[in-house]
């Protein structure tokens, strides 16, 4: 039943924004900002209302306007993409390093530098746990294969989204632990880069068998998780990728 009133009380459910890609489309070619719709159908359907962000870094006011923003928000969700320009982490970007967005980088940036400062809880998935990484001072691996020789696949690009490509194990005392309710959760795994180096601030908390890191959470700060793989992708049927959900939703209700 739709609600028609605009009362404040009846309006429960937190407005999570979640910053777009640049796109376009197949037909006409004409450029598009977006987001796969996994991540807003998973938002939606823990109770939240997804809130797409397009780049809003060109203006001279960005920085109001990344506050303004936040003030909105309830939660921030930073999704998965493009490689991060290796200049945000003072690298220059290797053969093996992806093509960055420049435009995003820049927005998501400054949007999280922001979010930070507003103590906005944040869940950040894949890119968006090297973005959370990469704003506090951290670095990333270009290329995990090229640069980790021991280390296993993480790249399943042939793989359909949901496929469980391998286990990773959780610091039993980690919030993300007592949320997915398990202490091994088998994941999907779309990636080629990864943490190298951590940010004094987040602790590493999940590991995959190689030792690379595949989630995280930061230090003295109300809610801000990171994961390496894509539960939004796997909310249909996992119940971990579920519980992790509501739990962001849930802090981002409760502000
Ligand atoms: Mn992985």
């Amino acid at each position: 039943m739709l609600r028609r009133s605009l009362d404040k009380e009846q309006c429960v459910r937190p407005l999570i924004g979640i910053p777009c890609y640049a796109a376009e489309r197949s037909d006409s070619r004409r450029p598009l900002y977006g987001n796969n719709q996994a991540y807003i159908h998973a938002v939606e359907r823990a109770g939240g209302v997804p809130v797409l962000l397009p780049p809003l870094s060109a203006a001279t006011d960005s920085e109001q306007v990344a506050d303004h923003l936040c003030a909105r928000l309830d939660g921030l969700l930073l999704s998965g993409g493009a490689d991060i320009a290796p200049a945000l982490y003072g690298a220059t970007a290797t053969a093996e390093c992806g093509t960055p967005e420049v435009e995003r980088d820049v927005f998501e940036t400054l949007l999280t530098q922001r979010a930070l400062a507003a103590r906005l809880p944040i869940l950040a998935i894949c890119r968006g746990m090297q973005m959370l990484n990469v704003v506090l001072g951290g670095t990333l691996l270009q290329d995990i294969a090229s640069q980790r020789a021991e280390a296993q696949q993480h790249e399943y690009t042939t793989q359909p989204r949901s496929f469980r490509a391998h286990p990773i194990t959780l610091a039993p005392d980690s919030r993300l632990a007592s949320i997915l309710g398990a202490p091994t959760v088998m994941v999907n795994s779309f990636h080629h880069q990864a943490l190298d180096r951590v940010a004094p601030e987040i602790e590493v908390v999940g590991w995959a068998a190689d030792g690379i890191a595949e989630a995280c959470e930061l230090r003295g700060y109300p809610f801000a998780l990171g994961v390496q793989y894509h539960p939004e992708e796997l909310v249909s049927t996992d119940e971990p990728s579920q519980r992790l959900f509501a739990a962001f939703i849930q802090v981002c209700s409760a502000r």
